[in-house]
């Protein structure tokens, strides 16, 4: 990487400088959550009449919460599950080697003695240390593997694809993250899929008191919204994109398959378990384009472009996503969160974005008309 470059300034750096101390990147033009840095312009975001943010809404659910009659219920549904005679698999953890997957391993095997199959769908785009903290993970809880690896000229073509299909790079991800694990557990009969974070603070759309259940069309619906047979054109053929092809329904059904989120069942704090599997498993940070927490998608060297153009399709990034859980959890002021959420979302992230006009054949104008051509809603009022 040449060091003579010099980091490229982008316009929204420029406006950013100019936004007073302590307001957000767009004051005036849209709205932002009146407790936390989240504008109206994230995907399904609704606001109280207050003004108060969902996520919000549910950091504050989660005090609430009879965190121990929930753990009881777990304990439940994961007896249930666990294989009698240990003829077979008694979960699926489907993993990537992020932090909440070495978290998910630990209580799976440390906790309740389950020996489940731990399953990646890889998206191909890993960092050294993503590949290091999934080995080290499969080595430190002593678990039985499988990964998928799509061929890189598909994962190329979906990456072109995806930013006009769905406004960000990754839609091979999000398909695959929900489709292979599924895959695996119709083919081996394994019912129980074990997932880490709860959807309550995680997106908009859920709450702990009203979470939407996991089911075969869940990953489309949250983040894909095409299934890969529609995702084919002159292209790209079927066989480029099996990994990525659901069970059917009937498949499903008949399989009897059941998806957890942990996140549900016991109280998920992202900086207390990054820590633990840090302190006591190995477990790396890494530095990530696009924001300042070391623990986010650290296994993927691509996330920075993943972040950017949410920035540039909604007017925030990353960064007002971490921001905002800080300021949720008392660690920021709303004001330090906007500062730190305008430093980090408006930053050109050069790496993944120069490797990505690379692989798709984009310039950088198209890439940016795209997304702003993708613009809906309030985001319209975006410079
Ligand atoms: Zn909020």
């Amino acid at each position: 990487m040449g060091d003579k470059k010099r980091v490229k300034q982008t316009r929204y750096e420029r406006l950013a400088k100019k936004a007073g101390y302590g307001k957000p990147l767009f004051h005036g033009k849209i709205r932002y959550c009146v407790r936390c840095c989240m504008p109206e312009t994230a995907e399904g975001l609704a606001f109280d009449e207050m003004g108060i943010c969902q996520p919000c809404r549910s950091s504050e659910q989660k005090i609430h919460i009879n965190w121990k009659e929930r753990e009881a219920k777990l304990r439940k549904i994961l007896e249930k599950y666990r294989s009698k005679d240990g003829s077979n698999y008694d979960c699926i953890v489907p993993i990537s080697g992020g932090k909440d997957s070495t978290f998910q391993l630990y209580v799976v095997t440390q906790v309740y003695k389950l020996n489940p199959l731990a399953v990646t769908f890889n998206h191909n785009w890993y960092s050294e240390t993503g590949k290091y903290n999934l080995e080290n993970a499969l080595e430190r809880f002593d678990v039985d593997h499988i990964m998928f690896t799509p061929k890189r000229s598909a994962v190329n073509k979906l990456a072109k694809k995806s930013l006009q299909l769905i406004g960000d790079t990754c839609w091979h991800c999000h398909a695959g993250v929900g489709a292979f694990p599924l895959q695996i557990a119709v083919k081996y009969k394994i019912k129980l899929l074990i997932w880490g974070e709860p959807g309550g603070e995680n997106h908009g759309r859920a709450t702990y008191f009203d979470p939407i259940p996991y089911d075969r069309d869940y990953f489309t619906k949250i983040s894909a919204r095409y299934y890969a047979e529609e995702v084919v054109d002159k292209n790209i053929s079927l066989s480029d994109v099996l990994g990525y092809v659901l069970p059917s329904k009937e498949e499903v059904e008949k399989a009897g398959i059941v998806g957890i989120y942990l996140g549900d069942y016991m109280f998920w704090d992202d900086e207390r378990q990054t820590e633990f599997v840090r302190d006591n498993f190995g477990w790396r940070e890494d530095k990530i384009e696009g924001t300042y927490k070391g623990y986010k998608s650290a296994e993927c060297r691509m996330a920075g472009m993943h972040d950017y153009s949410k920035f540039i399709k909604r007017g925030f990034g990353r960064g007002t996503d971490h921001a905002s859980i800080d300021v949720r959890t008392g660690l920021l002021t709303r004001e330090e969160g906007f500062e730190l959420a305008k430093k980090h979302d408006a930053q050109r992230p050069s790496k993944s974005l120069d490797y990505y006009l690379k692989i798709t054949g984009y310039s950088e104008k198209e890439f940016e008309k795209i997304l702003k051509d993708k613009r809906d809603k309030k985001a319209k009022l975006l410079p």
